[in-house]
């Protein structure tokens, strides 16, 4: 069994909310949101981080587009921040490859505000993005 968590996420051995998956790629809700819909892309394969090799956002950058289609009509996002943290010193916590999708809306703009209010809960949020 592998130690990476999100090894173990993608393989199904810890539960997440899945909101969109391909053959490379598979994105789910962040634990602690930054923003309501705050999503984390991740690659199948194990790799620390996004600069691994050039591959590794060439294999996430169609869950990105898919993640922010989502974003944009299920919850109304009209901007969004799309980041990846390398190494420690950037803050990065988790060393398996991530970028964070952030949603915006023009109620709360701009970088200093990546931090907003969360009003709705993740499972809350999670039926809007997966409802039928
Ligand atoms: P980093 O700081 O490494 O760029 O971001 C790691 C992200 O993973 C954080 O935003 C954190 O909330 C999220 N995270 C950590 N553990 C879990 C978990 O078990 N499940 C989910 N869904 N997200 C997690
Ligand atoms: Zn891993």
């Amino acid at each position: 069994m592998s130690e990476c968590l999100f090894c173990r996420i993608v393989a199904g051995e810890i539960p997440s909310k899945q909101v969109y998956a391909d053959d490379r790629a598979y994105a789910f809700l962040d634990i602690e949101p930054w923003q309501e819909g705050h999503t984390l892309v991740i690659p199948r394969r194990h790799v620390d981080h996004a600069l691994v090799d050039e591959d590794v956002l060439a294999e996430l950058a169609p869950s990105v587009l898919a993640v922010s289609a989502l974003l944009r009509t299920r919850l109304g996002a009209t901007g969004f921040n799309i980041l990846t943290n390398v190494g420690a010193d950037s803050g990065q916590e988790v060393f398996h490859a991530h970028i964070h999708v952030l949603p915006r809306h023009a109620d709360s703009p701009g970088i200093r505000n990546i931090r907003g209010a969360i009003h709705r809960d993740l499972d809350e949020v999670y039926a809007l993005l997966t409802a039928e």
